[in-house]
Parts: C-alpha cells; sequence; structure tokens
C-alpha cells in the first residue's frame, strides 16, 4: 500500500462545547483521541498531520437544511426557544439547548467539509474529523443528538463536483438522515449497518428500504441481531459492502465510524470489538480511493477514544502492535485492564449467541443479494 496522506481535523474550539452533563454525547472524545494520537507522532510528521477546521458558512448549511431551521437554532442557542424550534426537535431530550450548541454544530460542519475540500483540492488522502458524524439531522429536524448533518453535506458537495460518493455507516444506529437525502439519487451510495430498528432507533433502515426513482438500489441497509459479534459482522460486511464497493467503484468515500456498535455501549446491544474496524478501514484502504473519516456515536467514552484512536493508527499506516504499545509509554486509559495496545482484545462467542445471531444475518444477506445486487450488475 502507498503512503497516504493523512489529515486529522481538530480545533480547541471544540473543547469550549459540552452537552449537558446528564446527556450521553460527550464531544471531549475528540479531544481525547489526540491527546492519544499526538505522543505517538500520528499528528505531525510522515504519518499524519493536523488541520484546524472553520465552521461552515450558512451558504453550505442552506444546501442541506433549510433556513427556518438555521434560524431557529441559532435563535435558541441565543436563548430564544419558541414552540416552531420545538416542532423541528430543537430543545428535546435528545437535542437538548446547550450553550454555544449553535456554534458547536457548524464548527463540527466545518471540519467534515474542510475534510471534504482537502480530498477534493488532493491535499489529502484521508481525513478524519472525529468531532463529526451527525448523521441523523434532518433538513428541517434536530434528532438522535445531531443538529447539523456534517455528512449529508459532505456528500453533497463531493456530489456536486461530479464525484461518485459511497457513503458508508458503520455507527449501530441507522444513517437516516443521510439516506433520506439520497434516497432518490444514485450518485451517492448510501450503505448503513446497524442494529435491527425493532430493537433501535431511529426506527427505520430495513433490508427492503432500497431507494426510488433514479436511486433504487442506491440505498442498502443491512440491520443486525441483538449480540451480533466480530466473525458474524465481518460476514455480512465481506458479503455485501465489498460487491457493492467494487461494482459502484466510487471517487470517494465518506466513513461513518460511530463506535456505539462496540460491546459494552450503554445506548446500544451489539458486541463487536475495535478489531472489526481495524479490518474494515484495511478493506477500504486497499480499495485506494480518498476516505473522509468521520466519528458518530460512541456512549462507553473509554471505548470509542481507543477505537478512533487505532482507526487514525491505521489511516496513519502505523498500526503494528509493538509499535502502538512501545508509544504509548504506559499511557493506557485507565478502564482497561487490557495491556495489547489500542486494539481490544477477542471476545467470546457463545453458542446460543451464534444460533440467534447467524441465521439473521445470513437471511439479510440473501435478501440484499436478491433484491440490490442485480440493480449492479453483480
Ligand atoms: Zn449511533
Amino acid at each position: 500500500m502507498t503512503t497516504k496522506n493523512a489529515i486529522f481535523i481538530y480545533s480547541s474550539e471544540f473543547e469550549k462545547y459540552h452537552y449537558p452533563s446528564e446527556h450521553p454525547f460527550h464531544t471531549v472524545r475528540a479531544q481525547r483521541v489526540r491527546e492519544i494520537v499526538s505522543p505517538m507522532g500520528l499528528l505531525s510528521g510522515s504519518g499524519g498531520s493536523e488541520v484546524s477546521p472553520k465552521p461552515a458558512e450558512r451558504i453550505v448549511l442552506k444546501k442541506f437544511h433549510t433556513a427556518r431551521y438555521l434560524h431557529a437554532l441559532k435563535a435558541a442557542a441565543a436563548g430564544h426557544l419558541d414552540v416552531e424550534a420545538l416542532q423541528m426537535g430543537i430543545g428535546s431530550q435528545d437535542c437538548p439547548v446547550f450553550r454555544g450548541v449553535y456554534e458547536y454544530s457548524v464548527l463540527a460542519a466545518g471540519g467534515t467539509l474542510t475534510a471534504a475540500k482537502m480530498i477534493l483540492s488532493g491535499q489529502a488522502d484521508i481525513a478524519f474529523n472525529p468531532s463529526g458524524g451527525y448523521h441523523h439531522a434532518g433538513p428541517e429536524l434536530a434528532a438522535g443528538f445531531c443538529y447539523i448533518n456534517d455528512v449529508a453535506l459532505a456528500c453533497i458537495i463531493l456530489a456536486e463536483q461530479k464525484k461518485r460518493v459511497l457513503y458508508l455507516d458503520v455507527d449501530v444506529h441507522h444513517g437516516d438522515g443521510v439516506a433520506n437525502a439520497f434516497y432518490g439519487r444514485s450518485d451517492v451510495l448510501t450503505i448503513s449497518l446497524h442494529q435491527n430498528p425493532k430493537t433501535l432507533f431511529p426506527g427505520t433502515g430495513f433490508e427492503n428500504e432500497i431507494g426510488t426513482g433514479a436511486g433504487y438500489g442506491y440505498c442498502v441497509n443491512v440491520p443486525l441481531p441483538v449480540g451480533t459479534y466480530d466473525q458474524a459482522y465481518l460476514k455480512a460486511f465481506e458479503a455485501v459492502v465489498l460487491p457493492l464497493m467494487k461494482a459502484y467503484n466510487p471517487d470517494v468515500i465518506v466513513f461513518e465510524l460511530g463506535a456505539d456498535a462496540l460491546a459494552g455501549d450503554p445506548l446500544a446491544n451489539l458486541s463487536l470489538t475495535n478489531n472489526v474496524y481495524a479490518e474494515i478501514i484495511n478493506h477500504l484502504m486497499n480499495f485506494n480511493k480518498p476516505i473522509l473519516a468521520t466519528g458518530g456515536g460512541g456512549y462507553n467514552v473509554d471505548n470509542t477514544v481507543r477505537a478512533w484512536a487505532l482507526a487514525w493508527s491505521i489511516f496513519c499506516g502505523a498500526d503494528r502492535d509493538e509499535d502502538t504499545s512501545h508509544a504509548l509509554g504506559g499511557v493506557l486509559l485507565e478502564s482497561t485492564e487490557w495491556q495489547g495496545g489500542l486494539r481490544d482484545r477477542a471476545l467470546a462467542v457463545t453458542e446460543q449467541q451464534r444460533n440467534a445471531v447467524e441465521p439473521a444475518i445470513e437471511a439479510v444477506v440473501q435478501e440484499i443479494k436478491k433484491t440490490i445486487f442485480p440493480i449492479h450488475g453483480l
């Protein structure tokens, strides 16, 4: 594999903003990823480098969000929360109004858009914004902890430049805001792997939701049963995503890397280790197209931070176990007894789990092969 120019998107400005203390979303995750990868030498020099984003411009935000919504979000942040804003999800339990919510969301979106621009200009082969990935926000809707849909905006910007975009979403929740945005389009293929929506927010993302009109067959949903473990997940990924990626042949991959599918996430019920993300990233990098990666969900903060630090080390071509454990020099996260660096220890799979998970995944894979693959000549 050739050396990639990898850009880490971060600004200390992000450290100013916090969801309310009782809220599960922790903006500090990006900062903590940085605290791990910086001493490893992965933010300067040959491996990777760091770029500070500017807030997204209003004219760009309006490519996805309505003026009415942007106005309401800004006004709410300034203390003016009215019924209209509440009807758009602003100020709900999931999407509370916190100090600087508008500024934070617009800066986070600016990070993902900076990543898109650097990929378009050829300055970056890989760009990672751990403060991005707000895939649930709608044009006029705050939902699922998301206010500004940075990933939909990035796909729009890339598609405007005539790029074929693969949007791949491995967050444990269905990437509904992005799927809906491109449901009738074939220039952005959306693929979301997530926990079965019968058992998890947002309740959409079944395998029979496959797009409409020109977008028919260009929306792919892979719902996964509770308890899905590494090998089963990878089997689904390899059976569905790899052939579609090859057939679609995108110019750029937008990768929403929510880490809430990891075992131990307090909001979801899959049983993955971060080794799955490592495998997926290796697959994506072998495909040799630019990758715009973002954060997303991930509510066990320590596990999420470690997964994203591992992801970044792979993006930088630095995931050699002995290197990472040496470079960490004992700076391991307190909550894990595992001393093997950034990678999680493999988790045992029970017979019962295997029997529950495998047939469900096999059925989904077969359905996708039947309905979607022929549209792509597979
Ligand atoms: Zn999520």
